[in-house]
Order: C-alpha cells, then sequence, then structure tokens
C-alpha cells in the first residue's frame, strides 16, 4: 500500500507539472483560461482513471479504495484543487448515488462524473434554512409522470456552470417531524423555469449563486432515494462532503512554500511569529491524522458524523490559523515591486478570503461542535 501510495503521488505530481501552468492558483480566479485549465487538467484525470479511482471499474474507478481516493485528494488540494468544481461529483454526488440510486440512475450520472463532463451543485440552503435545514420550504408538487418544483436556493456553488442540481424539496408540507416529507431531486439545470443569479463573495468568481424553481418540471425517475426520505441522504452527503476537502494538505505546502521562498529572509521574520508558524505545521499534522481517522472507518463501511465534525472543526480552524500567519509573514512584502503578483502572494491572498467561508460553508462551527458535544454527551 506504501509503495502504490508513493507511486502515485509522483505520478500525480509528474501530470501537474506537465499540465498546469506554473502560476496556476485555483479554477475560480475569473480568469476564465484557469477554469479552462481545470476542465483540461479534470478530462485527463478521467483519462487515466484517477479523477474517482475508489469507484467500480463498472463506472469509471478502479476500485481502488478510499486511501488511494485520498491521495489524489490530497495532491489536489496542495496543488489548488485542479479539478475545479469536480470534487463535488467526485466526493458526494457520485457515492450516494451509488448507494442509493435506481439502476438507471447510477448508468445515465456515475459515467459522466468519472469522465469529468459534468459539474454536479447542491441546492439545500434557502434564505430561510442554512443551518436549520430542515426548514426548507421549496416545494415539490406531483404532477403527471413528475414533480413541479417551486422555490428558491442561495449560497449554491458553480449552480452558474453546472449541468446539475442535487436538490432538496418539501414533498410534505406540514409533517409533525421538519426532517420528515424531504426528498432528493436531481434536477437539469437547463430544464425551464430554473434560473441562476450569480452573489459576488469574498470566495470568488462564480462561486456562489442564488437560484430560483418556477414551475420547474422533473420527471419522477429523477427522484433520488425514497420520497419523502430525503433527510438520511442528506446525513450522508454532508458526512463525504465535509471529509472531502484536504485543507490540510493545501497548509502543509503553503507553510513549507512561504518558508522557501523567504529564503535567507527568514530569519527577519519575529520569533513569535515563526513560532506560530511551527505551531501550525503541526496542527496540519492533526488535522491530516483526524481526516485518516475517518477514511479508516470509510474503509471498515462506517463513518461516525461525531468523527467527521471533529475533523471538519479542527481543519477549519487551521485553514484560518494559517492564512493568518501566511498574511502576517507574506503581507509587509506584498506591496514590494515584483511581488504584487507573485503566485505566492496571490495564493496567500486566495487562502485568506478562502479560509474564511471554512467555518460557515457545509455546515457553521457552531453547528460542528452542537453536533459533537451531543455525540459526546448523548451518544446513540
Ligand atoms: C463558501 C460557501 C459555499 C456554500 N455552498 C453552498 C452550496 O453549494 N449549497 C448550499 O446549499 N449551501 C451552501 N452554502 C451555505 C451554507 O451551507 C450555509 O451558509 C450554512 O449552512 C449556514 O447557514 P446560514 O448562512 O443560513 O446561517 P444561519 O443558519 O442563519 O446561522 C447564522 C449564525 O447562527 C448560528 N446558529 C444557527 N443556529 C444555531 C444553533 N442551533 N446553535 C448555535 N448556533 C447557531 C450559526 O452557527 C451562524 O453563526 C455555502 C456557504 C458558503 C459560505
Amino acid at each position: 500500500m506504501q509503495t502504490e501510495a508513493g507511486e502515485l503521488r509522483t505520478k500525480l505530481r509528474a501530470m501537474i507539472d506537465e499540465r498546469l501552468p506554473a502560476d496556476f492558483v485555483g479554477s475560480f480566479t475569473g480568469d476564465s483560461k484557469d477554469l479552462a485549465t481545470a476542465e483540461d487538467f479534470c478530462r485527463q484525470l478521467a483519462e487515466d482513471k484517477l479523477l474517482c479511482m475508489a469507484w467500480p471499474e463498472a463506472y469509471g474507478g478502479q476500485d481502488a479504495g478510499p486511501w488511494l481516493q485520498t491521495i489524489v485528494r490530497e495532491e489536489m488540494w496542495a496543488h489548488f484543487e485542479p479539478r475545479g468544481a469536480q470534487y463535488m461529483g467526485v466526493n458526494w454526488v457520485g457515492p450516494v448515488i451509488m448507494r442509493h440510486g435506481t439502476e438507471e440512475q447510477k448508468s445515465e450520472h456515475l459515467p459522466r462524473i468519472s469522465a469529468g463532463e459534468v459539474i454536479w451543485c447542491q441546492g439545500f440552503s434557502e434564505p430561510e434554512a442554512g443551518s436549520d435545514l430542515s426548514g426548507l420550504r421549496t416545494t415539490a408538487t406531483p404532477d403527471g409522470d413528475g414533480y413541479r418544483i417551486n422555490g428558491q436556493k442561495v449560497w449554491t456553488s458553480y449552480a452558474s456552470i453546472a449541468g446539475w442540481c442535487f436538490l432538496l424539496a418539501r414533498t410534505e408540507r406540514n409533517p409533525a417531524d421538519l426532517r420528515s416529507g424531504i426528498t432528493v431531486f436531481l434536477v437539469k439545470t437547463d430544464s425551464p423555469g430554473f434560473s441562476v443569479r450569480p452573489l459576488d463573495s469574498l470566495v470568488g468568481h462564480m462561486h456562489l449563486n442564488e437560484v430560483f424553481f418556477s414551475d420547474v418540471y422533473v420527471p419522477a425517475s429523477q427522484v433520488l432515494g425514497e420520497v419523502g426520505q430525503g433527510w438520511r441522504i442528506v446525513m450522508e452527503v454532508l458526512a463525504y462532503e465535509r471529509l472531502g476537502i484536504a485543507r490540510y494538505s493545501k497548509c502543509d505546502r503553503l507553510l513549507a512554500e512561504v518558508r522557501t521562498h523567504l529564503g535567507e529572509e527568514w530569519n527577519d521574520v519575529p520569533s513569535g511569529l515563526r513560532e506560530r508558524w511551527v505551531r501550525a505545521l503541526v496542527r496540519t499534522r492533526q488535522s491530516r491524522l483526524l481526516a485518516y481517522r475517518v477514511v479508516a472507518a470509510q474503509a471498515a463501511g462506517h463513518v461516525d458524523p461525531a468523527d467527521v465534525a471533529a475533523y471538519r472543526i479542527a481543519v477549519t480552524v487551521l485553514d484560518q490559523e494559517v492564512s493568518e500567519i501566511l498574511t502576517e509573514i507574506v503581507g509587509p512584502k506584498a506591496l514590494s515591486p515584483g511581488l504584487t503578483e507573485s503566485k505566492l502572494v496571490r495564493a496567500v491572498e486566495d487562502h485568506w478570503r478562502y479560509a474564511l467561508a471554512g467555518t460557515v460553508s457545509s455546515g457553521t462551527i457552531e453547528m460542528q461542535r452542537r453536533a459533537l458535544a451531543r455525540a459526546i454527551l448523548a451518544p446513540a
């Protein structure tokens, strides 16, 4: 396994060196060439069956299991996530379709995800339903052989470039328990009545959007799992999603790069700041171990949501800590002639903006702490 993992890292790094421009710091910079680079890179990963390597061969994978997929995730994050928005399909859309989809849904959606041909967005949050997701109000009303969807979603990442939306809608209006009566729909974004309005935000170009549903028709064949039983799927989605972003790997790389970049000037960095740099490096390793604890559980077939919450808390706090340290080290130099546009400065700035959102996206840190406390104080 160790040899295999080492070989995989070497292969991925060679691909990255060969295919990514030296100044690449992510796909959502506002420069369309960066998005095109990510699309191209994904196609190459897909061709080599590396995009979804943990998946069964029948769906375009290599049956490689979660550990090797973790290596792919780490290398991608360490190199500014050249899979762009594809990580959603890979990390959680595909796995939950595999678990809950009909044969028809599996053969329609999985090969397209593993081929890197389709971007998915997640239609969960609404203006009145974020942390309290079960309060969602978007409705799905039976109509002939399908449903009519009406309502609004918000903060929907990548909706403006997505081909499909993984949507939560209410099929039962006033249930006694709000978590029942929610259904998952797989919705084509070019369906009549589906519209997107981009939202400007710190996390960058094309990231966040509002999505409106006005009598959007979805055939019953695109209901995922049982009607009214979507909440269970939501819990699985969130667990896969929270594990799927290897922020620690990017932190590790940036901490190392800033040290190398400064060379002799490193000695001019105040000792208190250098001490924080060392502590942050230790915490990247702690976060990695917490991630591995979840991956080990995943490999054994059962993921504990409390472990996922512990990892998510650690890694998002780490991300913010590292962003502050890097900004303090690089910040004063960033205005020097020649450095403003340097890759390191752009990467640090991007990391700082993205880290700010980390304790909100995919469930706020307060909700993660609540989930963890509940699991410890009142285990099921
Ligand atoms: C970068 C980014 C990307 C996102 N992408 C998507 C996406 O693709 N799809 C999608 O559906 N959503 C997405 N979201 C939305 C995200 O899931 C929500 O922002 C998040 O769930 C919080 O919901 P809210 O914004 O409505 O805040 P609220 O739920 O209104 O929370 C406001 C504050 O109150 C606190 N709070 C609320 N309830 C409690 C409680 N019971 N106990 C303690 N504190 C509480 C929260 O922690 C928070 O600090 C994204 C958000 C960001 C920042």
